[in-house]
């Protein structure tokens, strides 16, 4: 079971971390230098995230070196933590 504090807990990271990417796209727009990762930054949230009934279901998985809070970010034949490095492979 999700508490209600930990959902709120995890919102508040997640508009932060939404904004921090606004932040960064806006400044590289300001230097004239308009990177393809800028374009990327406004993800989905329907693309990490699954909702059923009250509870959500987060479709990314969590770093193993790092625990819970930190997603490992999913690349094509890879799943790569942005923090500690973290790499696993999954080719098929
Ligand atoms: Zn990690």
């Amino acid at each position: 079971m999700i508490s209600s504090t930990e959902i709120i807990l995890f919102l508040i990271k997640l508009f932060r971390k939404k904004f921090m990417a606004k932040q960064a796209g806006a400044k590289k727009i300001e230097k004239g230098k308009v990177t393809q990762k800028a374009k990327k930054a406004g993800k989905k949230l329907g693309a990490l995230y699954e909702l059923a009934g009250e509870s959500f279901k987060r479709k990314n998985r969590f770093c193993p070196k790092c625990g819970p809070g930190m997603y490992l970010g999913k690349h094509k034949d890879r799943d790569v933590c942005g923090k500690c490095g973290y790499v696993e492979m999954n080719r098929k």
